[in-house]
């Protein structure tokens, strides 16, 4: 445990959050949670044109609805004073100067601020891809300004990571170049180095960059697709980091208790669907009855009985596949089998059917109201049933209680149903006959 550590999770608002970027938030917000220290969301609204107040609404909503609750929330284009300030100081000593730039386009010149680059070698050890040195020379001087009251991401960064007492930049590879770069700045500030853990690059299944048809879809496009937060936070994850034991499916308070940042893998991690869906299946399982009841109402917006929540728990992987189940029980309220359907499409004799669910009727007539569930229904019928053969009397009763080609067992209809219901149903059908 260190108290003292503070972790940042940065996007800029130019998009919505997506559940590859959203990773570096979630390892930021793991660690720093296993330390016992300060997690802070600062939207990076630096790039005025590209920012846009709807993506900055998006990253709030996706980070509450993940449950990565954070301690601060800044905003950069709260902070252009502080740079501006921070932008004039470094020119008075001699850090940086002012540039007159010609314009190639219109011939105009323009004003910036450039980085007086001392070209020195940058070493630092990154926590996940180890000592990483860097001849700052090619750099040459930077611009770190467009003027006085534009700021770049490079330097808006490094002010805002030091002003916040950010200890530990946990981010994605794709910015261990821009490292010696910010590394210069903060020394040029006479601001205290930070430790950096740069993540590995998220690749999909064939090993191409992560595209927006596959992976790169937003956070809120899963919800509405009926993945919960618990399924995603623990997929995202794995996305290149294990714990040290071979359990997968883990809970927000036990990835917190697990993750370090020592056991991040170097090499990329792989988007696959089909994990992300098997891990959303677990979580929903692991939901109480009661917390899935819940759930499914909020999402299918639909009432229902929730005796029906055990079966659907099982079967669904989303809570949109939990919605399109709930459809497959509408015969709780009313069935209409037909006679060829009853048959198995005519395959079973008319007579010899009408028989076992003459049969069927007397046994079921002896199991009292009160304790009419799946497994005394059970216990009658499938003694009856393997000795006459299941198909020929399952099938038709099966038929009978739903009206429809596919739907649970008739052990779970008749439960579900209950007594009167039941009967009266199987006299329909052999009605039919
Ligand atoms: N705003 C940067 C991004 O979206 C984050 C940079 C950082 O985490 O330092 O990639």
């Amino acid at each position: 445990m260190n108290p003292s550590v503070v972790t940042r999770f940065a996007p800029s608002p130019t998009g919505n959050l997506n559940i590859g970027g959203v990773r570096a938030g979630i390892f930021a917000y793991l660690f720093a949670r296993h330390q016992g220290g300060r997690f802070i969301l600062r939207i990076e609204d630096t790039d005025r044109e590209r920012s846009k107040k709807e993506y900055e609404e998006n990253i709030i909503e996706s980070l509450q609805w993940l449950g990565l609750e954070y301690d601060a929330l800044y905003r950069q284009s709260d902070h252009t004073a502080r740079y501006e300030e921070l932008l004039h100081t470094l020119v008075e000593q001699n850090r940086a100067y002012v540039s007159k730039e010609e314009h190639t386009e219109n011939g105009g010149r323009t004003e910036v601020v450039r980085f007086r680059n001392p070209n020195k070698v940058i070493r630092f050890d990154d926590l996940i891809h180890g000592t990483i040195s860097v001849d700052t020379t090619e750099l040459k001087d930077f611009v770190i300004a467009k003027s006085f009251t534009e700021p770049v991401f490079h330097f808006t960064n490094v002010v805002d990571d030091w002003d916040a007492g950010v200890t530990h930049v946990v981010r994605g590879d794709d910015h261990i170049s821009n490292t010696p770069r910010q590394i210069l700045i903060q020394e040029a500030l006479d601001a205290p180095s930070m430790l950096y853990a740069h993540l590995p690059l998220i690749l999909d299944g064939d090993r191409s960059k992560l595209s927006k048809r596959k992976g790169a879809k937003a956070l809120t496009e899963y919800r509405d697709l009926g993945f919960i937060p618990e399924g995603i936070l623990n997929f995202d994850a794995f996305l290149g980091w294990h714990p040290a034991h071979d359990v997968e499916i883990l809970s927000k308070a036990e990835l917190i208790e697990q993750f370090s940042l020592e056991r991040v893998q170097k090499s990329p991690g792989i988007f696959n669907e089909e994990k992300l869906l098997w891990f959303n299946h677990e979580h929903l399982k692991k939901l109480s009855d009661t917390e899935f009841e819940i759930r499914l109402k909020t999402f299918s917006k639909q009432e229902f009985d929730a005796r029906l929540v055990p079966l659907i728990k099982e079967r669904a992987q989303t809570l949109a596949e939990a919605t399109g189940l709930l459809a497959e029980y509408d015969f709780l309220d009313t069935a209409s089998p037909d006679k060829n359907l009853l048959l198995q499409q005519s395959t079973l004799d008319a007579e010899t059917t009408k028989t076992h669910l003459t049969a069927l009727v007397g046994m079921l007539k002896k199991i009292e109201s009160g304790n009419f569930t799946q497994s005394p229904v059970k216990e009658v019928v499938f003694p009856y049933a393997t000795a006459q053969g299941r198909g020929a009397v399952l099938w038709p009763l099966r038929v009978a209680l739903s009206g429809k080609e596919n739907s649970p067992d008739p052990f779970t209809l008749a439960g579900l149903l209950g007594k009167e219901k039941t009967l009266a149903r199987i006299e329909k059908a052999r009605g039919l006959l």
